[in-house]
């Protein structure tokens, strides 16, 4: 059986992660699977499947977690959220991963269905409000590690940095066994808020989320996605360098890695628990940032 995230962050090493979303589409499949089969060479620590808004992506969730499980070397991460859920239909995705032998699972509440995160979060009649209750409800379940997201500028939804502390140590406090935070660009902005979670005496790891940006394009979609400012300067030189030729392209793209690798190595410096890369179902630019750290002695 493979090993739960929390053991492997007990080894005290750094785990190495990757990120993907279930394919919509047949040729989605295939580059997911490309990537999936590329990544497993640098044997990751753990991949995880986000989950989707609804109907046909959430299936994808569940079989692509599925035959990771089965069918692949790769210790399997399932995210999971509360939107549009009874607590009745959780119980039966949460059972439905336990058969395949998935044991990791990320307690989330989601964002509202829609193409605006941002608008009003209604519970399901029958379901959950908050990700704290999904963690007491997927750890009444069985011997799972289970993981919860952090916000290292703060969730867009708190009013300020010092609740969204105490309701992500409430939520640690709840059974969380690790944290993976938002995808952030600023090794400050992290260390902050791992210093302001520590300092309440709340111990849980906090696995860095890192997206190596491959095109000018993306910056807009991750604002827009996560709620949080990109930082200036960086956005600044991502105009500068960006363009219509296969150089432009190129120079976005190395410009990418060179700051998720820059990131990368002040976090490790720093002690971080584990790197959770956002792959965007595609391997490239992670294989770069990993192999350009590999080089100075990280990972393993
Ligand atoms: P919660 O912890 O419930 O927090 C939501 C808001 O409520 C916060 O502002 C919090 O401070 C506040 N709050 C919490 N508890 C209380 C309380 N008791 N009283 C008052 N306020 C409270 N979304 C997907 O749809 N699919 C995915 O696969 C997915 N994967 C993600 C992976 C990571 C690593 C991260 C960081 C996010 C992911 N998301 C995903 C997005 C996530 O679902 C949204 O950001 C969502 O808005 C917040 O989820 P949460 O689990 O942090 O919610």
């Amino acid at each position: 059986m493979s090993r739960t995230v929390r053991e492997l962050l007990d080894e005290g090493r750094p785990t190495w992660s990757f990120e993907f979303f279930p394919p919509k589409t047949p040729e989605g499949a295939t580059q997911l699977w490309t990537a999936l089969r590329d990544l497993e060479r640098l044997q990751p620590s753990f991949v995880s499947v986000t989950y989707g808004a609804g109907g046909s992506t959430r299936e994808g969730t569940v079989s692509v977690t599925e035959r990771i499980a089965t069918e692949t070397t790769m210790t399997p991460l399932a995210h999971l959220t509360a939107v549009d859920h009874s607590v009745a239909e959780l119980r039966h995705v949460v059972s439905r991963l336990a058969a395949a032998g998935v044991r990791n699972l990320l307690a989330l509440r989601g964002d509202p269905p829609g193409a605006d995160p941002q608008a009003e979060w209604v519970a399901h009649p029958e379901g959950l409000q908050y990700a704290a209750e999904l963690v007491e409800l997927i750890r009444s379940m069985g011997d799972f590690s289970v993981g919860v997201a952090a916000f290292p500028e703060r969730h867009p939804r708190s009013p300020d940095f010092d609740t969204d502390v105490a309701m992500f140590v409430r939520k640690c406090r709840a059974g969380a066994d690790f944290a993976i935070t938002q995808m952030f660009f600023r090794a400050e902005d992290y260390l902050r808020m791992r210093d302001r979670v520590a300092a309440t005496g709340c111990e849980v790891p906090i696995i860095a989320g890192v997206m190596p940006v491959t095109n000018a394009r993306q910056i807009t979609r991750i604002v827009q996605l996560s709620g949080q400012a990109f930082p200036e300067q960086l956005a600044a030189r991502f105009a500068e360098l960006d363009g219509d030729t296969p150089e432009a392209k190129a120079a976005v793209r190395a410009y990418g890695v060179e700051v998720a690798t820059e990131l990368c190595r002040t976090l490790l410096a720093e002690g971080v628990p584990g790197i959770h890369f956002i792959t965007m179902n595609r391997s490239t630019a992670t294989r770069e940032v990993h192999a350009n750290l590999a080089a100075v002695g990280s990972p393993h």
